[in-house]
């Protein structure tokens, strides 16, 4: 069968979520659509509910609320696959004015092709290095993101590198793809927090489970058990609610702020899981993004849940 016609044998909400994927990886798409006189403001209309603002500043407003509704914070300057090495230096000041501005309960996210790993591994090692420096000394920690599977060996190897100078610098898996099984097994020798994801990206499916695979959320299970059976720095970073709640349950009663564990969902996305496990007892953060790279993220947001369309639809026309 051919990849179109095997698109029109799918559910309708699973070919929305399929070519909203292959959108977000558009990067022609990515830079005419926010420019666009008539498309530009409608995006920007739907990308305000998981977007804090284009600004650093905007940024700061928006985890000073997360943090006042008792939640740690989390910031990300968006962006990824930069090809311009002058640019990827650039684009790490902003990391480090947020290192230097953001309250310490806010942790740094970042895709590691955004700061050089796209141009040469070397120059995003200097640029993660110098972020890690800097997180290093404001007391927060770092996050490196899962990008995909293509790069998944790159990131892996940078972080390696980093882990063997800094205790703070964490590392994000996705429990979709085959690999993480082993990865996981070397990643628990290295102190940095794990941050366990279901994953975003279009794989194929030799080395991923699709989404509707109920595989996806066993696995995603077993590894979180991995991470508190080790006692390790983790994050389960879904909006699952049959996996957070699985994962309470297996934790029982042992909910304490200083836990290893901690709950996170991204900004936009319904604050009620997060707020529910800090009643718990649980360390719970909310994932805030900003910056004016959205195109990626907010595809990859509404592609996964057929709501998020409609409500799209009627953000663009409020
Ligand atoms: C803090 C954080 C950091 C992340 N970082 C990364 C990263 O670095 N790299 C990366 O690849 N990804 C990342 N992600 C995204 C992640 O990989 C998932 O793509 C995303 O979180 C969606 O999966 P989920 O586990 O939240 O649950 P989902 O699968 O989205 O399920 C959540 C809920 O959505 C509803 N739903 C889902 N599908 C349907 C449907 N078809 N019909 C009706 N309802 C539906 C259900 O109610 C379900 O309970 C991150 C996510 C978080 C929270």
């Amino acid at each position: 069968m051919t990849n179109d016609q095997s698109l029109m044998t799918t559910p309708l909400p699973a070919r929305a979520a399929q070519v909203l994927r292959k959108l977000a990886l558009d990067e022609q798409l990515k830079q005419t659509i926010p420019t666009d006189p008539v498309l530009g403001p409608l995006a920007r209309k739907v990308a305000g509910r998981f977007v804090a603002g284009e600004s650093l500043s905007e940024a700061a407003q928006r985890v000073e609320d997360v943090l006042a509704r008792g939640h740690r914070a989390n910031v990300e300057y968006m962006g990824e696959s930069c090809r311009d090495p002058h640019l990827a230096d650039t684009e790490t000041e902003v990391f480090l004015e947020a290192a230097k501005t953001m309250p310490a309960e806010c942790s740094i996210s970042l895709d590691l092709s955004h700061i050089g790993l796209a141009i040469d591994p070397e120059l995003a090692l200097a640029n993660a290095t110098r972020i890690a420096e800097a997180t290093a000394g404001s007391g927060r920690e770092m996050m490196i993101s899962a990008e995909g599977s293509d790069r998944t060996d790159a990131v892996l190897a940078l972080h390696r590198t980093l882990s063997a100078r800094f205790e703070h610098v964490g590392i994000t898996i996705q429990a979709r793809l085959h690999r993480t099984a082993g990865d996981l097994k070397k990643l628990l020798q290295r102190p940095g927090r794990i941050r366990l994801v279901k994953g975003a990206f279009l794989e194929p499916e030799s080395i991923a489970y699709t989404r509707e695979d109920p595989a996806l959320a066993d696995a995603y299970l077993s590894y979180a058990k991995e991470l508190l059976d080790a006692g390790h720095r983790c994050s389960f970073a879904t909006h699952d609610w049959n996996l957070i709640r699985h994962i309470d349950q297996y934790l029982d009663a042992q909910a304490s702020d200083s836990a290893p564990w901690e709950f996170e969902t991204l900004m936009g996305l319904g604050p009620d899981h997060l707020d529910a496990m800090a009643a718990k007892g649980h360390p719970t953060r909310e994932y805030v993004v900003f910056g004016t790279e959205w195109w990626l993220y907010v595809c990859n947001r509404l592609a996964e849940d057929p709501q998020r369309l409609f409500q799209a639809v009627v953000d663009a026309a409020s």
